[in-house]
């Protein structure tokens, strides 16, 4: 390239690039470049040289992209000092984070951890899992909530065990096609084990996001697709190439610590200086929770067989299998439901409250003879006397495991807090 040249294109302009990679250039050189195109010709004098229309807006680029830069870096140092220690962030094994990332979508973190520790210790490898039976899998992930994503993830473990020798796929794309696997979930497996860069696009990232451009929050999900291409196309062009991973988690994490949903820190967030909002935004109203009334049948009996299940004098548990047809919780072992919800004092054994998505459950437990059984309990799927000390290892709904913890009949490590559970688990 001509020395001269180098004085009137910037140094980010692809006309000079493509110079400098072809080392010379051909006689009447028309180089094309994004926008326009320009005429140069090294045997012309300087000042008759075709003015490059694409300097101006080269300079915004250049601009943005140091902005960019700088939020990168900042955002980044931020996360190094501040993640929170999680099991999952301890090793980059694709299953387990395959494993962490199913778990977290729609459940607390705290739950998580707890819930995940002993998943992994049963099911450490992807074939570990594909080979466990569907109940032993349910009963693990028993108040996580939402079964159905413990049925999609056994299933794409077994698919993987038996098409793939137990090796997730790579590449996001690939990972799309496995069950229960969505754009979300491949990216974070794809750029946090193998540095893929690609961008992760969640809950927690759509608001960062939002508020960082000064978008209106939520409109994704009341059905605003174009905000939605926005938000992963602002998230695309982020995304650090060198460390996606890392960035990923690290937006991740400012939207569950930093940039709350109602109460957003503002003055400790790392990229202030870059939000149009800084907490001036308007959040989307609280959805408004509906309360209902149940009632469940506790009966519990001394065991038929002493020695099973806990020794003699071990006592057994009623306990009710959800028909495989329904839509929610199909398969999980519940406490028979009563026929009539209102229920005498004096039967009363505890009251508790159960919240599943927007309804709070207000839930009367009733303590049943093993005898009015019948009577005074719905017939629904299949029942069986469980001894108390296999029910904490059976795929409980998180109401059931809830109320034997409560009642202190769950012999198994309770659990401290449970999840909520969903409103519709279609398999
Ligand atoms: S400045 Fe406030 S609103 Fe903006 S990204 Fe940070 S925490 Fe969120």
């Amino acid at each position: 390239m001509p020395d001269w040249m180098h004085g009137v294109l910037g140094t980010n302009c692809p006309i000079r690039e493509n110079a400098l990679s072809q080392k010379r250039l051909s006689k009447i050189d028309i180089v094309h470049c994004a926008a326009s195109v320009v005429l140069l010709n090294p045997r012309e004098p300087l000042q008759r040289q075709g003015k490059c229309h694409k300097l101006e807006p080269m300079v915004k680029v250049e601009k943005e992209a140091k902005t960019t830069a700088r939020l990168r870096r900042e955002l980044l140092k931020w996360y190094a000092r501040n993640r929170r220690d999680l099991p999952w962030r301890r090793n980059t094994d694709p299953y387990a984070i395959w494993v962490s990332e199913i778990m977290l979508q729609q459940t607390r973190v705290a739950v998580v951890v707890e819930r995940y520790q002993a998943f992994m210790a049963r099911f450490p490898t992807l074939v570990a899992l594909a080979l466990a039976s569907e109940e032993e899998v349910l009963a693990l992930w028993s108040g996580l909530g939402y079964y159905r994503r413990a049925r999609m993830l056994h299933k794409a473990a077994q698919f993987v065990a038996s098409q793939n020798q137990g090796n997730l796929p790579v590449r996001s794309e690939a990972l799309r096609m496995l069950p229960g696997i969505g754009s979300y979930t491949a990216a974070a497996i794809a750029s946090i084990a193998h540095g893929e860069c690609v961008a992760v696009v969640d809950g927690n990232v759509e608001r960062v996001l939002c508020r960082l451009a000064g978008w209106q929050e939520g409109a994704s999900r009341t059905g605003g697709a174009a905000l939605k291409r926005k938000i992963e196309g602002l998230a695309a062009e982020l995304v650090d190439p060198r460390q996606p991973g890392d960035f990923n988690q690290a937006v991740m994490e400012l939207g569950a610590t930093v940039c709350l949903p109602r109460n957003p820190q503002c003055l400790v967030c790392p990229i202030s200086s870059h939000c149009k909002t800084r907490g001036e935004h308007k959040t989307a109203p609280r959805p408004q929770m509906l309360s209902r009334e149940v009632s469940h049948a506790l009966s519990v009996r001394s065991a038929q067989y002493p020695g099973k299940g806990g020794g003699s004098g071990a006592r057994e548990v009623l306990l009710e299998q959800r028909p495989a047809e329904l839509r929610v919780m199909p398969g999980l072992w519940e406490l028979p439901t009563l026929r009539d919800a209102a229920v005498p004092e004096q039967y009363l054994r505890l009251t508790v409250r159960h919240a599943i998505m927007q309804v709070n459950y207000y839930v009367r437990i009733r303590t049943v003879f093993e005898d009015d059984v019948d009577e005074l309990t719905v017939a629904g799927g299949e029942r069986r006397w469980v001894p108390l000390g296999d029910a904490g290892a059976m795929a409980l709904t998180g109401l059931t495991r809830k109320v034997l913890a409560r009642t202190h009949l769950l012999l198994a490590p309770p659990l401290d807090s449970i999840a909520p559970e969903p409103v519709a688990d279609v398999l």
